[in-house]
């Protein structure tokens, strides 16, 4: 691990150089999507270019190869979030995709008429509804674990509103409006103490947190490739080997299977079964690749930086007439404001006009706007690779919109 520096990061993502005499972009809008790093790009090339070949199927050399590095890539997941065995990494679209996948698989098979599944108001739509649709067709209930003025949840309500009817408990790691960091150790062993599992959205945190999801004692832990430097269209589920075991598959189709005939099909050993279908080899690759970069650097200093970033940029906006910052969380990498009495998306807008890239809306958390009583903030969400350079540019940009309007 070398230490961090920012030139020698920067000059890794070819999303964000810039010819001479021009400016780079200022790219604010890490938490939709990072940009990457050359090796994730030349990762996904070299497998195209150089050993494409379906998995786990066919018997020359270039399908054994590709089965390698593929499941190399899962153990190097494995290891990123310190799961037991590699069997418990399930390969599917992203966080989404992971969610569902718990909802329709898990909860089919465990929830029925008067169950709960306590969901927390700071949540992204992600892990929402996939509950309301099992729900639905089970006869659970969603419970809203409400969270307080200042965008922290409501920790007492929560453990009110647990009970033996409490089945699942699904929260953020880590929220994407404000950054809110929710107390998943406490979570996870409360859900415990009432045999419940707990399901963790980890799409904004395992971009900044080391995740060991064993000393968590995570039930579910679920992610996408494409918020840690990974390709979007790859993402993990992370289970607990005895849960994965006795859930039933989701999708059908080839690899899922052991043995198929029309008397009846026999399913696959894990982590197969719930991976029916051809997968996305090179991204699962590529993730590996973005994991290995990672760990090859400081992290720590990554984050500092980050944090360092973060206070500049509100010290530089703080005074604006009628800006307000909404739920300020103190480490959280990014942050979400809005102008009283001015549209975000105006000001979404003459930003982007100065070439700074930023999120203006929901951020697919209605329940959580709705709480605020807000329909959208500008969030301003900061990676390893944005520079002073890039604020100071975001609050001169800003302090001119809002001259403007
Ligand atoms: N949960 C959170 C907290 C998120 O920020 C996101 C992405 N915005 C998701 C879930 C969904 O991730 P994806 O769209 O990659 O499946």
């Amino acid at each position: 691990t070398t230490q961090f520096d920012i030139s020698t990061i920067l000059a890794q993502f070819p999303a964000l150089q810039h010819a001479d005499g021009e400016l780079p972009p200022v790219y604010l809008d890490s938490a939709a999507t990072a940009q990457k790093p050359a090796v994730v790009i030349d990762t996904l090339t070299e497998y195209y270019r150089g050993y494409n070949a379906n998995v786990h199927r066919g018997s020359h050399s270039l399908t054994a190869n590709a089965t390698l590095r593929f499941e190399q890539a899962r153990e190097t997941v494995k290891d990123f979030i310190g799961a037991a065995s590699s069997k418990e990494i399930i390969w599917t679209r992203g966080a989404t995709e992971a969610l569902n996948l718990i909802a329709q698989t898990y909860g089919r098979a465990n929830l029925q008429a008067g169950d709960e599944i306590l969901v927390s108001e700071l949540e992204h739509h992600a892990n929402i509804v996939p509950w309301q649709m099992i729900a639905a067709e089970t006869g659970a209930r969603v419970v809203k674990i409400p969270m307080h003025p200042d965008c922290t949840l409501d920790m007492d309500a929560f453990y009110t509103l647990l009970s033996d009817n409490t089945k699942i408990v699904a929260v953020a790691h880590i929220t994407n409006v404000t950054g809110t960091r929710n107390p998943i150790e406490d979570i996870i062993n409360a859900a415990h103490q009432h045999n419940a599992i707990a399901v963790i959205d980890g799409a904004q945190g395992i971009a900044h947190e080391n995740v060991d999801v064993q000393s968590l004692d995570a039930d579910f832990y679920v992610f996408s490739g494409h918020k840690i430097y990974a390709p979007a269209g790859i993402g993990v589920l992370y289970g607990k080997q005895a849960l994965l075991e006795a859930m039933p598959p989701w999708h059908g189709g080839g690899k899922m299977v052991e043995k198929v005939s029309f008397g009846g099909t026999t399913f696959a050993a894990l982590p197969g079964k719930f991976e029916a279908g051809t997968p996305n080899v090179a991204g699962s690759l590529a993730l590996a690749a973005a994991i290995n970069w990672l760990n090859n650097l400081d992290r720590k200093g990554a984050e500092q930086h980050i944090a360092k970033l973060r206070q500049q940029a509100i010290d530089g906006i703080k005074g604006i007439d009628d800006l307000r910052i909404v739920g300020l969380q103190p480490e959280a990498s990014l942050f979400s404001f809005v102008v009283d009495g001015v549209h975000h998306q105006d000001i979404a807008t003459l930003l982007d006009q100065q070439n700074i890239a930023l999120r203006a809306g929901h951020h697919c958390a209605h329940p959580m706007l709705d709480a605020l009583g807000l329909t959208g903030t500008l969030r301003v969400s900061l990676a390893l690779y944005n520079t002073e350079q890039d604020v100071e540019r975001f609050i001169a940009a800003l302090h001119k919109a809002c001259d403007l309007l």
